[in-house]
């Protein structure tokens, strides 16, 4: 069986998108990832769930549950469970704020495991790290399919991410694209052609 290559699984499943994207920061970017097109084949999400699995035990993690912050951690938190032997719960927002709901509950003294698709700034993850500890439940660590933050997410616990991706962003009027002439897209807005 050939290594697992979660870059070449981005490729092939079209997941890593290269053009001249317009983020929800403003900011204009060549390369654009989105998981969700990665993880639309059950059989490739649980092999990644399976990597970052193992990659959340090779920092060692043992957790009783993992917490997913809905929408982008919800698939992928799910197949780390399944390799995991645990349950899998997801954090949503309740006007603004992450919260668990649906009637999931941690118990005090559970060890937890924050499962993200992408963990860029570490805002999601840090938010849901605190309706862990809101439980009396303990972050063993976090673990992401992908790291964009360029080390810079200082979660304050382990971290295990499959990739790390540094994406180059411009300014609007800094932007090479844009003096090039290539269109401008906002990601989701179109079919994109993937490289
Ligand atoms: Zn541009």
């Amino acid at each position: 069986m050939e290594a697992f290559d979660a870059h070449r699984l981005l490729r092939e499943t079209g997941a890593l998108l290269s053009g001249h994207f317009l983020l929800s920061s403003g900011l204009h970017s060549p390369q654009y990832v989105q998981c969700a097109r990665l993880l639309q084949f059950p059989t490739v999400a649980e092999q990644v769930g399976a990597a970052l699995a193992q990659a959340l035990r090779r920092i060692g993690a043992a957790p009783d549950v993992v917490v997913a912050p809905a929408i982008g951690g919800i698939l992928i938190g799910h197949e780390v469970a399944r390799e995991l032997g645990t349950r899998c719960v997801f954090t949503e927002r309740e006007q603004g704020a992450m919260a668990l709901r649906r009637g999931f509950a941690l118990a005090e003294g559970e060890s937890a495991v924050v499962v993200e698709d992408v963990v860029t700034t570490g805002g999601s993850t840090r938010e849901t790290l605190a309706v862990v500890a809101e439980f009396g439940a303990r972050a063993a660590a976090v673990g992401a399919i992908l790291d964009r933050s360029g080390g810079q997410a200082d979660l304050g616990i382990p971290f295990a991410a499959l990739m790390a991706l540094t994406i180059p962003t411009y300014h609007p009027k800094d932007c090479p694209l844009c003096r090039a002439g290539d269109p401008l897209v906002k990601p989701g807005s179109r079919v994109f052609k993937s490289k």
